[in-house]
């Protein structure tokens, strides 16, 4: 197995090297030069496993330089006593009309940002070593929430790793900013920088473009990274819950082994919903892959039309994480469905003018995958009340929008195969949007939300939220932008 760049080019490389570089040469992203396929006896073997061991039968096929022993120590190290779901670390919940909702945040973070992160660090620092690397790897993060709080937790205590997380003083929530403020670990450091989130992202980078730091860093035994959402190792791990999700619906009887099972995936940079096409193709019977969106459905208008097209104005919505105008991962699809010319000609318009159109051959052939819709703030906060008024079930406002679009399509198609609604963080993450969607539309002070929503729904609070009002506060103070440089030397002198 080896992997090239999405924009082509003639090079290859193996999977430890992919994940090492993270980004290709030409500015391409990594993708497996073919798709491995399995049958239904490898589905049968699996149905028979834990999400660990699953997770290291499909990481073998796309990892062939890494044993299966060390396979096996990875997925342990990653899924085996951090998910508070035991075992299953991406259980189902069954509700009426053939809908299943996955819950993905049963990790460290309660997010799902977590199934890629847990694991990811790992693969990394073992590529790091099959490529001859003997330096130590420091992850700096510039984060606007979620993402960093999850690499603390994926990064934390594994060794020959250190990672910095940078966050804009007044850009995070309550609860994100303290999260990240009570991080433990020896390896770790937080840091708040005057500014906004872009002038935190752009000390970042100049910090990685600073070579006469980079230089004294690498005497001292560093090498600099980031543990980029479009890196390799941080998709594949995804691959694993769709074929966990089947092997579930089949062993509780709501599906027949062979028979379609549709997705519906709130979407951001199209990594997610990525990972269940890749395992479409590799071939779990997936029928539909419903891909969904909140006001900024850049998404949606593309697989409607075939024009992608980001000179649009930006919402600020309840589900955050889908906030997104360029989606990153599109392009490893449409490298694989269009080929590496193709993409790379769309790839450098869009760079230039914010938009490119394929034609109607790629469209057809996208969409004999994929189908798409999305859902504003307010449909989003009725899907909320409705699925707990109906269901007894709570649902966060990103599962809101893939809820209501899946049912909205399902409808329109009348199909009807099971489908299982992507669950990607704890309602309890987004308290306040929550708790108005049931009613509660009184002022209530931040650190009171949880609890309430607690008492309202009589849901406990996920233990990693609950104990963020007792831990120790490690690190606070924020400096400027000016600092960074000097932060990230000082933490590499300790
Ligand atoms: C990151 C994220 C998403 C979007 O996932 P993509 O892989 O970026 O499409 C959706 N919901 C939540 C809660 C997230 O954190």
């Amino acid at each position: 197995m080896r992997y090239c760049s999405s924009r082509g080019g003639q090079d290859n490389w193996s999977a430890a090297e992919a994940i090492v570089r993270g980004l290709a040469p030409d500015g391409g992203l990594f993708i497996p030069l073919e798709i491995p396929r399995v049958g239904a006896q490898f589905l049968n073997a699996l149905s028979a496993m834990d999400y660990r061991r699953r997770a290291a039968e499909i990481l073998g096929l796309y990892l062939p330089e890494f044993s299966r022993e060390e396979l096996g120590a990875l997925t342990q190290a990653a899924y085996g006593t951090s998910f508070s779901a035991g075992e299953q670390c991406a259980p189902l919940h069954f509700a009426g009309d053939g809908i299943a909702y996955m819950e993905l945040y049963h990790g460290p973070t309660c997010a799902f940002k977590d199934m890629a992160l847990q694991l990811m660090p790992r693969l990394l620092v073992s590529s790091l070593r099959k490529t001859g690397q003997t330096r130590n790897m420091c992850i700096l993060v510039a984060t606007s929430g979620d993402t960093g709080k999850a690499a603390l937790e994926g990064f934390r205590d594994v060794p020959g790793t250190r990672i910095q997380v940078f966050y804009p003083e007044n850009g995070v929530s309550r609860m994100q900013e303290l999260q990240m403020r009570t991080q433990r670990g020896n390896n770790v450091a937080v840091q708040a920088v005057r500014g906004n989130f872009d002038d935190t992202q752009s000390g970042v980078k100049s910090i990685f473009s600073d070579k006469a730091l980079g230089d004294r860093l690498a005497e001292r035994g560093w090498l600099l990274s980031s543990a980029n959402s479009i890196n390799w190792g941080r998709l594949l791990p995804q691959i694993v819950y769709y074929f966990s999700a089947y092997c579930d619906c089949v062993a509780a009887g709501r599906l027949q082994a062979g028979q379609d099972l549709d997705f519906c995936v709130p979407t951001g940079n199209f990594g997610d919903i990525l990972a269940g096409w890749y395992a479409k193709k590799m071939g779990l019977p997936v029928g539909r892959l419903l891909c969904a969106s909140n006001d900024n459905k850049v998404l949606t208008d593309f697989f409607q039309t075939g024009e992608y097209d980001k000179n649009r104005p930006f919402y600020m919505t309840t589900s955050p994480s889908m906030d997104i105008l360029v989606s990153s991962n599109l392009e490893r699809l449409l490298s694989h469905r269009a080929g590496p010319k193709a993409l790379a000609g769309w790839m450098e318009q869009l760079s230039r003018t914010g938009r490119f159109r394929v034609g109607e051959d790629v469209l057809r052939a996208l969409r004999e995958d994929f189908d798409a819709g999305w859902c504003g703030m307010d449909e989003a906060a009725k899907e909320i009340s409705r699925v707990w008024r109906d269901e007894g079930y709570l649902i966060d406002p990103h599962t809101a929008v893939a809820s209501a679009v899946a049912r909205r399509l399902r409808q329109e198609s009348g199909r009807k195969a099971p489908c299982v609604v992507v669950s990607t963080a704890s309602p309890f993450k987004f308290c306040d949007t929550v708790l108005s969607a049931l009613g509660e539309t009184g002022d209530i002070p931040a650190e009171n939300q949880a609890a309430r929503l607690s008492a309202l729904t009589k849901q406990p609070v996920p233990a990693p939220l609950a104990e963020l009002d007792r831990l120790e506060v490690r690190f606070s103070g924020a400096i400027p932008k000016a600092d960074m440089p000097g932060a990230v030397e000082g933490f590499l002198q300790r």
